[in-house]
């Protein structure tokens, strides 16, 4: 990948159809929300996967229904204010993902195959929460079943993987932020869309461009690149946590 201004590439080349992981019902939203609304602002397919159920978003148990329930309706209405349809969700056990692995990675291996994407996104190897880390390891390991020159774009919910490419999401953002308020049941507890706000602002940091206020960053690879680059960027997170066990974390 050859970067125009180092880290900005254009989005022009991103092609749907578009597959896109996620571990809950707001993690696609918030590392990757601008882009995923240029996708339907091309009119490329989109296919949101939440792998979870998302049983453990209520720990004080503040909602008086069945919190997954409310998170589904809650992504549902997040996704279409993106401009998106529903995602899928495969219901596996909130929490409980490095647990599920096996399941996880045929699950992914057969979307993949089903969508033919041209664009992925998944997580990166460096997040915090174990069912982030089990979607980023599962998708390592399917990646073989992904058309070999699928872009894949790696994000982050808890860590924004540093030194990648950033896509101008200036055009794209007030979108995300609405998305982000639809989010009732988590924004009881953060501010999701406050706190991404100076997330996709700060991306820029970098950039002195006119008019390019806000950016989302990726880890940019093609598929054959994605098993190498999990392997190195597990040890660098082994190494900077000085956490040899790695396999417990935990976090939104
Ligand atoms: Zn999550």
């Amino acid at each position: 990948m050859n970067h125009l201004f180092s880290p900005l590439l254009p989005r022009d080349p991103l092609m749907g159809p578009v597959l896109v992981l996620a571990a809950h019902p707001d993690d696609e939203v918030i590392g990757a929300g601008s882009m995923l609304a240029y996708h339907a602002s091309r009119g490329h397919q989109v296919v949101v996967v939440h792998a979870t159920d998302g049983a453990q978003g209520d720990p004080n148990n503040r909602e008086s229904g069945d919190i997954r329930d409310v998170r589904r309706a809650e992504g549902i209405e997040a996704l279409r204010r993106l401009g998106l349809a529903p995602a899928r969700h495969w219901d596996l056990p909130d929490g409980q993902l490095p647990e599920n692995l096996a399941d996880l990675q045929q699950r992914i291996e057969e979307v993949m195959r089903e969508v033919q994407p041209k664009t992925l996104y998944s997580f990166h190897a460096g997040e915090a929460h174990r069912d982030h880390r089990a979607v980023a390891k599962a998708t390592a390991e399917a990646a073989h079943a992904l058309p070999s020159d699928c872009r894949c774009l790696l994000y982050g919910v808890n860590f924004v993987p540093s030194g990648g490419t950033l896509f101008d999401t200036t055009d794209m953002y007030a979108k995300n932020y609405e998305a982000l308020k639809a989010y009732v049941s988590q924004n009881a507890y953060i501010d999701l869309p406050g706190m991404s706000e100076h997330r996709e602002r700060a991306a820029t940091v970098n950039l002195d461009i006119g008019g390019v206020l806000y950016g989302e960053m990726f880890l940019d690879v093609l598929p054959a690149e994605i098993a190498h680059l999990h392997t190195m960027h597990e040890q660098l997170h082994r190494f900077v946590q000085r956490d040899p066990s790695l396999n417990d974390g935990a976090g939104q």
